[in-house]
């Protein structure tokens, strides 16, 4: 397929604005800023991030502790349990 322009030659530079970054994975991440895309989500409160770290830091900050994917596993599976016992007559 053709390449657009002299501007593609390098395959790290930014197609948008031209910053050249230093991996294809930083570039994904500086390309987020263009778009808007914010991948990473507060499980508390819903506020998003394009970087995880971001997101960690809010995390710390903001609910003060790490993330809470344990303990909303450990509440359906309590969920489930409560269930049954309510099933008999
Ligand atoms: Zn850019
Ligand atoms: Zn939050």
């Amino acid at each position: 397929m053709p390449l657009p322009g002299p501007a593609a030659a390098n395959p790290l530079q930014c197609n948008t604005c031209g910053v050249v970054l230093s991996s294809t994975s930083n570039l994904k991440r500086h390309f987020m800023t263009h778009t808007g895309e914010r991948p990473f989500r507060c499980q508390v409160c819903g506020v998003t991030y394009t970087q995880s770290n971001n997101l960690k830091r809010h995390y710390m900050f903001t609910h003060g502790g790490h993330g809470g994917q344990q303990s909303t596993a450990a509440a359906s599976t309590a969920c489930q349990a409560s269930n049954l016992g309510t099933l008999g007559p």
